[in-house]
């Protein structure tokens, strides 16, 4: 889709030149007419003077026509109403004749405004998570590139999310990791869930039995970490046919500030 509106500054630039090339035309003519009114009796033979003289004048005026037109065109440009329309990404003020509904690049930070069916695609701050810098961005991409410290960055789709985290493999990969806590156990299974126990973290089962009985609600022990979901899951059934409770969190939450790795 091609904007019907025109930027302004390019109209300007246009007429500019236009104008530019017709005044020189114009004063070009009006020069050998000046020449021929002012030389024309010297050079030319008696009988022809006459003649070249009205043409030469005719060239005069039509020399200052032209010359009166383009200024009158330049002019025009600057006395028609224009619509501003501010950048979303710099605030700063693009001037349009009629009002844009296609992409543009901003005049003053030459970055792309998007547009969709018509309409401005919104911009939403982000914060870098590596550099804390603040950028703007489009509502409609998932993944930009720091251009202070040059990370790929993957935006959530929580809007109201600013922060958005460097999307190397490690992050990535820390989403899809899960750790698995042992919150309470059942009385009545506990040398099966003390032996569960002993199996998975490979202590032996006095270690085992101490684990089990430092498990509580504020401070849940893990049992299992940097496992895969399914895996996690699993180790959560067989807790809990054991009349254990068991909560299964992503590997990173409660540490959001990951920057040490970087
Ligand atoms: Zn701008
Ligand atoms: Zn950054």
């Amino acid at each position: 889709m091609s904007n019907k509106a025109v930027k302004v500054e390019d109209v300007k630039e246009r007429t500019w030149t236009d104008s530019i090339g017709s005044s020189v035309w114009g004063i070009g003519i009006m020069a050998v007419s000046g020449l021929v009114i002012y030389f024309g009796k010297v050079v030319l033979p008696a009988n022809l003077v006459h003649t070249f003289k009205l043409i030469a004048v005719l060239g005069l005026i039509l020399g200052a026509a032209i010359v009166a037109v383009a200024m009158f065109q330049a002019q025009h440009v600057d006395a028609k109403p224009t619509t501003p329309f501010k950048c979303p990404f710099c605030d700063g003020t693009n001037y349009f004749f009629g009002t844009p509904t296609a992409d543009f690049d901003c005049e003053l930070c030459a970055r792309t405004i998007h547009f969709e069916d018509g309409s401005m695609v919104m911009v939403r701050t982000i914060i870098c998570q590596a550099c804390r810098t603040e950028h703007r961005v489009p509502m409609n991409i998932q993944r930009y590139v720091c251009d202070r410290c040059n990370r790929p960055l993957k935006l959530s789709t929580d809007i109201t999310q600013k922060v958005a985290v460097a999307s190397n493999a490690q992050n990535e990969a820390m989403q899809h990791q899960y750790d698995v806590l042992l919150v309470a156990f059942d009385r009545r299974h506990e040398n099966a869930t003390a032996m569960k126990i002993q199996n998975i973290m490979t202590v032996n089962l006095v270690d085992a039995r101490k684990i089990l009985a430092s498990a509580s609600e504020t401070a849940p022990i893990p049992i299992a970490w940097g496992e895969p979901l399914r895996k996690a899951e699993a180790l959560r059934r067989q807790f809990e046919e054991l009349g254990a409770t068991v909560s299964v969190r992503p590997s990173d939450a409660g540490t959001p500030s990951s920057s040490s790795h970087g």
